[in-house]
């Protein structure tokens, strides 16, 4: 091999030595190209030579070339033929053609068939070859950063959706001759908003090269890895012959993850909730995978996060719905098919109305009445909560306004946040401005939060309770002793009290578990100083057991159903002047989205 001569006036690019491939099955032809490129170059370009198709192929196999220079008919191959064949061995090393013919169509004919360049043999000087490859080269670099940039993920590297999608098209097809399975994996990161929020998008971005680097480390080299975008991955496995193989590789996926990932001198622990579908199995069309593998992700995260879940059929019509409620959602607000009921707060001491809470109803068209638990997770999951969540507020204050004009007290309104209204990061000032719009004092509204919010423990969570709280709003924990029921959390937040869920209701005062933690939940309370509501209280006896173990307050049937605006201002006033209400409150019926 010749070194080349370090030429300091050419730029770095062009003094680098080329290594080329020369295939060429006549010896004649093959001298004088040697002939005129050593003349070009002063013997300084490296030319290896092949006489057949065979003979190219295993020199490709080896380091590679800068650009291949290749007659087309040779003894084992002829013609576009030999084109392909070479593509099929190297798709980054740029070819050159050698030929006989000027003919223009010809030439376009090779450019289609990926040559990059041709030159007509006994017509070119050494100098024009010489160019000619140059150029051939940096157009391949060119198209290959181009290509880079169309298929590949900027950030980490990995394939795109484009590329994702073409992949597991191909596996399908290799997968239907060879009668084995393709599993298709859908990861998305627990919790990676609350790092996005708290530590900045450049360190999310450190985070998820990290996580990328490790899922490499998971797979096998021919299986694809593709980011989607946000924090979400997928993974296409070939050559499955069984469904336990990819279990192995979720487990994998999740022990990868396991040792916790230093992001700007923090150390984060992050964890992936995996859906898994197979294909033929559980459906032949791309797109039916990828909403499987969807599907059975989501399952995965209701199941506690860090788990995989594999895709079953009941799972698809749970998809359907799902997208169905979402199609649907998207327009709700538009549509007017939204709107508020009111369930009163009862001070227990007196009897008095001390508030209403706002609670969310949909009247579809079609579907009917979908009740909050079926549409509310859809619209968090696709963050359809934010718009809706927002127009709720509007809703309840300009009804908390008429009610005051009308010199009728309601007391405090209470509207129901969900976590993901506080990510968006200017909640606050949205709660603000919307109040003050509407001429509502902060002492008018309360807002009702859960536990997952204040698990997600993140400084712009933190930040944005401390600041409505110092404004005034009222700060009420809802479904109290679900979640994690940590004290930490009681005395980190500055609530204003917690809202005891039904379910420990439901059974007292027979059930002697329930009725302990209800106790427990009243002493905590006052020694935290924090206002308590009991949620779902339907019968006298509920009633009387929570008066006489100090509850503040209580909510539920026993008083009145969710009423609808006008509904609840008659039961507020027939209250008021000491009659009992004939009202027959909203009906509430669960109503299922037919499929
Ligand atoms: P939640 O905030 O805990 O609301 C109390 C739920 O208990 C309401 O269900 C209410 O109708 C029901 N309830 C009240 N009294 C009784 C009773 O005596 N017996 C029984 N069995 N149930 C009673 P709803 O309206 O179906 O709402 C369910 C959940 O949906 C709410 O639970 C809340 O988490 C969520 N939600 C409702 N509206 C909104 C909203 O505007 N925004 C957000 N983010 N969530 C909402
Ligand atoms: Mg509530
Ligand atoms: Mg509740």
């Amino acid at each position: 091999m010749t070194i080349i001569e370090s030429t300091p006036l050419l730029p770095a690019r062009l003094q680098k030595q080329l290594r080329l491939l020369l295939v060429e099955d006549n010896p004649g032809d093959e001298l004088l190209f040697r002939a005129l490129i050593g003349e070009a170059t002063q013997k300084t370009v490296c030319v290896e030579g092949a006489q057949s198709m065979a003979a190219a192929t295993r020199k490709l196999a080896g380091a590679p070339y800068d650009a291949i220079i290749t007659d087309l008919d040779l003894p084992d191959s002829e013609g576009l033929e030999t084109l392909s064949a070479l593509l099929a061995v190297t798709k980054t090393t740029p070819i050159v053609v050698l030929t006989h013919c000027e003919d223009e169509d010809f030439a376009l004919e090779l450019l289609k068939h990926g040559a990059e360049d041709y030159l007509v043999k006994g017509r070119s000087e050494g100098p024009l070859i010489l160019k000619t490859i140059r150029y051939a080269i940096e157009r391949k670099e060119a198209e290959q950063h181009f290509l880079q940039l169309s298929y590949y993920d900027k950030l980490t590297g990995l394939a795109n959706r484009e590329l994702f999608r073409d992949r597991l098209r191909q596996a399908m097809v290799r997968a239907t001759r060879s009668a084995q399975l393709v599993a298709v994996l859908f990861l998305d990161l627990d919790r990676f908003k609350a790092v996005n929020d708290t530590l900045g998008h450049l360190a999310g971005d450190e985070l998820l090269v990290e996580v990328a680097v490790r899922l490499q480390g998971c797979v096998r080299k021919a299986d694809t890895i593709a980011r989607l975008g946000g924090d979400e991955f997928t993974i296409v496995l070939e050559d499955i012959d069984h469904p336990s193989f990819a279990e192995a590789i979720c487990r994998k996926i999740i022990e990868a993850l396991q040792a916790p990932i230093t992001v700007q001198r923090h150390e984060l622990y992050v964890t992936t909730s995996i859906g898994v579908t197979f294909f033929p199995t559980d459906d032949v069309d791309l797109n039916g995978l990828l909403r499987n593998a969807d599907a059975a992700m989501y399952r995965a995260k209701d199941q506690g996060r860090n788990k995989y879940h594999l895709f079953t059929a009941d799972l698809g019509a749970e998809a359907v719905r799902r997208m169905t409620i979402e199609a649907a959602l998207r327009h709700a607000i538009d549509r007017n098919e939204l709107f508020l009921c009111y369930q009163p707060k009862i001070e227990l001491k007196t009897g008095a109305v001390i508030g209403a809470e706002a609670l969310l109803r949909w009247r579809h068209p079609e579907l009917g009445l979908i009740a909050p638990a079926q549409f509310i997770p859809v619209a968090e999951e696709t963050g359809l909560i934010v718009p809706v969540g927002a127009w709720v507020l509007r809703q309840a204050c300009a009804d908390a306004r008429r009610w005051h004009n009308l010199g009728i007290s309601v007391g405090r309104v209470a509207v129901n946040l969900s976590a993901r209204q506080f990510r968006g990061g200017d909640l606050c000032e949205f709660v603000r401005t919307t109040t003050a719009a509407a001429g509502l004092e902060p002492a008018f509204l309360e807002l009702e939060i859960t536990e997952s919010l204040l698990m997600e423990d993140t400084t712009a969570s933190c930040a944005a309770l401390s600041e409505l709280k110092n404004q005034g709003f009222g700060i009420y924990l809802d479904d109290f002793g679900t979640g994690y029921s940590s004290l930490a959390y009681l005395k980190k937040f500055q609530l204003d009290g917690l809202k005891i869920d039904r379910s420990f209701i439901r059974d007292l005062p027979t059930d002697s578990d329930d009725e302990a933690i209800t106790r427990a939940i009243l002493a905590l309370s006052q020694a935290l100083h924090l206002k308590v509501v009991a949620e779902g209280v339907e019968t006298v006896e509920q009633h009387r057991f929570l008066q006489k173990v100090g509850c503040g307050a209580v909510q539920g049937y026993f008083y009145s159903r969710p009423l609808v605006y006008d509904e609840f201002m008659a039961w507020l006033i027939a209250r008021e002047s000491g009659q009992k209400s004939d009202s027959p409150g909203f009906e509430e019926t669960e109503l299922r989205v037919a499929s």
